[in-house]
């Protein structure tokens, strides 16, 4: 008996929404593009049996590092005080630390309200893990490679959750953001490397299904921003809009939601579906309308 309360999750997981949650992130993926894609069957799959929304935005700046902070700190650039693209500690002070030394993350506050939990994130860019309290996870890793080997990631994704069946994983591509940089966002080769993307999503549902996850997971997808000609870092809806996607145990079918939606709501909303208490400096809070009743 002592063993089963043990076990990941334990008592504390028959409360959960869903025993497991997989965010999927799209690096400069502006929710312009959405209505313009062609050959997107997986996000949109997700957007018409789940809820989503085009209008979440990001906080300023209008860039990765800040974008990503916010994401999985549920907080704005202010709070955890990350101000560039790529700053790897905070410019100024995060208002508040953990015994990490990090400003309080959805993986730090799950460590400490689940410690058996499954938790890992993977990345393109390394610049994600600088933002997030990795000392909390059981595993990272990078595939910085993707130019050369663009399915490495999702190999990577593949694995763990095949073999782990993590509760907690967020998945986080950088490919789209690099074809903005180099040949243009709202461009035929943009469009095409999001098609690309979306047959990784494909992969990635499958494994969740072949790790017999499907029917207790929570599929979450978004971007840390958008972008407009050659880059971002503007305040350009182009540049803040990015997609909101739900789809899962306990989200609700019904397409496009109506609720305003901030970066740092994502952090906010997977705390929900593990029922975690939210650290009082967080501002972000859940996406209600997704979850069914109960
Ligand atoms: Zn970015």
């Amino acid at each position: 008996m002592l063993l089963l309360l043990l076990a990941a999750g334990g008592a504390q997981a028959k409360r959960w929404r869903a025993r497991h949650v997989v965010v999927i992130g799209l690096d400069g993926w502006g929710a312009y593009s959405v209505p313009r894609a062609h050959d997107i069957p997986n996000i949109r799959w997700l957007m018409e049996h789940g809820s989503y929304s085009l209008r979440d935005r990001a906080v300023l700046p209008s860039a990765s590092a800040i974008n990503w902070a916010s994401m999985f700190n549920g907080a704005p650039t202010e709070m955890h005080g990350y101000m560039k693209w790529n700053s790897q500690r905070p410019d100024i002070p995060s208002m508040i630390e953990n015994e990490r030394q990090k400003f309080p993350s959805v993986f730090s506050i799950m460590r400490e309200q689940n410690p058996e939990a499954e938790m890992g994130c993977l990345v393109e860019w390394p610049g994600v893990l600088h933002v997030i309290d990795t000392l909390a996870l059981n595993y990272w890793d990078r595939a910085e490679d993707y130019e050369q080997d663009p399915d490495h990631l999702t190999r990577l994704a593949e694995r763990y959750i095949l073999d782990k069946k993590p509760n907690l994983l967020a998945v986080c591509y950088v490919a789209l953001d690099h074809e903005g940089h180099v040949n243009g966002h709202d461009t035929p080769k943009y469009y095409d490397m999001l098609a690309y993307l979306d047959t990784q999503v494909g992969r990635v549902l499958q494994a969740i299904r072949d790790a017999g996850m499907w029917d207790d997971t929570v599929i979450l997808m978004t971007a840390d921003h958008g972008g407009k000609e050659n880059g971002h870092g503007g305040s350009s809806i182009l540049e803040m809009e990015i997609p909101f996607i739900a789809y899962g145990k306990g989200i609700r079918q019904q397409g496009e939601i109506s609720d305003v939606i901030m970066q740092y709501d994502m952090a906010a909303t997977i705390a929900e579906v593990f029922r975690l208490r939210r650290p009082q400096a967080w501002r972000g809070q859940p996406v209600w309308s997704i979850f069914s009743k109960k």
